[in-house]
């Protein structure tokens, strides 16, 4: 195809403003998907993904399209929508010339509009500033319009009005891409190159890539090579994706489309990567790849010790379409045999979870997430800590956490509530703009440990649903943190150790002490639950001692009573962990750590 008449765009949007309707409403307009076989979100292929009504993997359709009798092809690139995958976003944006900047016209800009729109200017993209839903009726559209024109540097009669919903304004949009994003431009002749932007696993064909072309051509039959490893593949298929894949004789300058080498692990295919021919390889990578980088980490356990076999088989599996999920095998006192497992956010985790008990069946107990440190201890050893058991013991010299560059976007109504919360995060503000007269972007550094718990919901509720976050890393900061742990009888609970700021160590411990007291049944002799940094003892409680032995309820006679109860307190003890002489039923554990 020549390069001419291709057109490369993704659409940038806050969760929610519609992104998944409108591609669904251009896939109808340019016929690729007849009426009949719509069906909502049609990109959004995990059933997952449906009902969170979140985007995950990314996908590319190429749509025709006519202007002024000349055909089109435009490529369009679905971007996850979510801070957790803020790198997948960044690489199918350099897969583009151009992006729509999509806002809901009763809403306005939010945090996650712009963090977009930074990383589309970043990669130089043509901005086509869209006003979505303008159907509802609480839509402010000239309002917004202008909010949008002042942000991008435009005039607000040129921000679009579409309705995803009814259509409305939806050709127009086609037509404007055509006019206003550019071309693709590269070197035909060149040693191949494509960029990966994203990959996934297909149990009937294995890993399906999806790349951008930037120079020369890939065909089929071809011999490749992954630059960042060097790994070579046949090349089994290309094609472009149109709704379904539809292959071809080879994909050239510009072009968009998948291709297929049989490999059954995505991690062999990484987004960010550049694709070359093993025969007449390319000098110099595209550029921008990354390792993901897992960023909290969190132990998951079957709640059935039995079902450890079958979790592990699920995170093989899982694995093969997920680069950046890691694990490795944990055992643990309270919870038996388990995977300690590294997320790049807590939605990624909670995904994985889900995924895990909805596919394959597993009943699951996640320890509290905590986040990565650097660690260095006295005689100067450093060591990366993902996990509070590999908290040295003894003096340390230095700790390290992560932290977040964070942007709140809220009325302005809420400015003090949100820098209330903030602040009792250990938050610093970087600074306060006007986006309007009435709402307003706050901006603050944040340890990363201090908003992966519930900073998100606290946000929500203390603004009354209103205000929204967005948030990158932002290198590394000392901090004065400490390792609480629990004991029982003076024994170490694992699961139950965290690495805390000091000051909110004692809290922590007050809680977890009185949780464990309230769910942990009396023993024969009295058991005291403390909380403890080091040798030091920072809370406790005592559970009281009973001294009634079962059977004496039975009152003498019936015997085959007694027998039913001796025999319902030997099926009650499988279930009972030893933590030194003090037994407890696994419940207690799980109850403790699920409830917040
Ligand atoms: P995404 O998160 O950006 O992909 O947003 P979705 O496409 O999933 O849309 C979020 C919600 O807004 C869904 O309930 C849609 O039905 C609704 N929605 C999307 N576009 C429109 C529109 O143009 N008009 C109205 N009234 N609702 C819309
Ligand atoms: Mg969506």
């Amino acid at each position: 195809t020549n390069p001419e008449i291709l057109r490369n765009f993704c659409i940038i949007a806050h969760i929610d403003h519609g992104k998944s309707t409108l591609a669904d409403r251009m896939l109808q307009a340019t016929g690729v998907v007849t009426p009949r076989e719509m069906k909502a979100q049609y990109l959004d292929r995990m059933d997952i993904e449906r009902e969170r009504g979140i985007t995950i993997k990314s996908q590319a359709v190429r749509m025709p399209w006519e202007v002024d009798g000349q055909a089109y092809a435009l490529n369009m690139i679905d971007t996850p929508g979510h801070v957790d995958f803020t790198y997948e976003v960044s690489r199918s944006l350099a897969a583009c010339e151009g992006a729509l900047l999509l806002v809901d016209a009763a809403q306005g800009i939010e945090a996650q509009t712009l963090a977009n729109l930074y990383l589309a200017m970043e990669n130089d993209l043509t901005i086509i500033p869209v006003l979505n839903k303008i159907d509802l009726p609480a839509a402010m559209p000239d309002k917004y319009a202008e909010e949008l024109a002042n942000l991008i540097g435009c005039e607000p009669h040129e921000v679009l009005r579409v309705s995803g919903k009814t259509g409305e304004g939806v050709e127009e949009l086609l037509d404007r891409i055509v006019e206003q994003i550019p071309a693709p431009e590269g070197r035909a002749d060149a040693p191949a190159r494509a960029m990966i932007f994203d990959s996934v696993y297909d149990s009937y064909r294995g890993v399906v890539t999806y790349v951008r072309v930037v120079d020369g051509r890939l065909e089929p039959r071809q011999k490749i090579k992954m630059m960042s490893t060097g790994a070579e593949h046949d090349l089994l298929e290309i094609g472009v994706i149109s709704p379904e894949p539809i292959p071809t004789e080879g994909l050239g300058v510009g072009e968009v489309g998948y291709l297929i080498t049989g490999v059954k692990d995505v991690r062999q295919s990484r987004v960010g990567d550049t694709v070359t021919s093993s025969t007449r390889g390319a000098e110099e990578s595209l550029g921008g790849y990354e390792d993901p980088k897992p960023m909290v980490f969190s132990g998951l356990f079957p709640i059935d010790g039995s079902d450890y076999p079958v979790l592990r088989d699920a995170l093989d599996k899982l694995k093969l379409n997920d680069a950046a999920l890691v694990y490795e095998p944990e055992t643990s006192v309270a919870l038996g045999f388990g995977f300690r497992c590294g997320f790049l956010g807590l939605l990624h985790l909670e995904i994985v979870r889900e995924r895990l008990e909805r596919e394959f069946n597993l009943d699951l107990i996640s320890t509290a997430p905590n986040v990565i440190y650097d660690v260095v201890d006295e005689s100067g050893n450093a060591r990366r800590v993902t996990n509070p058991s590999e908290f040295p013991e003894g003096k340390i010299a230095q700790i390290r956490e992560p932290m977040v560059a964070c942007t709140v976007i809220a009325p302005s109504e809420f400015i003090g509530a949100i820098m209330e919360l903030c602040q009792s995060r250990r938050g610093q503000m970087g600074g306060m703009d006007y986006l309007s007269q009435d709402r307003v972007e706050l901006r603050y550094r944040l340890p990363l440990a201090e908003i992966v718990f519930d900073f998100f919901d606290q946000l929500k509720s203390r603004t009354k649903g209103y205000a929204s976050l967005d948030w990158k890393l932002d290198g590394e900061e000392e901090a004065d943190l400490v390792k609480v742990d629990i004991l029982l009888q003076g024994e170490k609970v694992d699961a139950f150790s965290a690495i805390t700021h000091r000051d909110k160590a004692y809290s922590y411990g007050v809680m977890m002490t009185g949780k464990l007291r309230e769910l942990i049944p009396r023993q024969q002799f009295e058991v005291p639950i403390q909380a403890a940094i080091g040798s030091r003892i920072i809370a406790r409680e005592n559970i009281r001692a009973i001294r009634k032995d079962v059977l004496s309820k039975c009152y003498g006679g019936d015997i085959s009573r007694k027998r039913k109860l001796l025999e319902k307190q030997k099926e009650g003890k499988k279930r009972m962990k030893m933590v030194g002489r003090v037994e407890v039923p696994q419940e207690a554990f799980i109850a403790a750590l699920s409830s917040g």
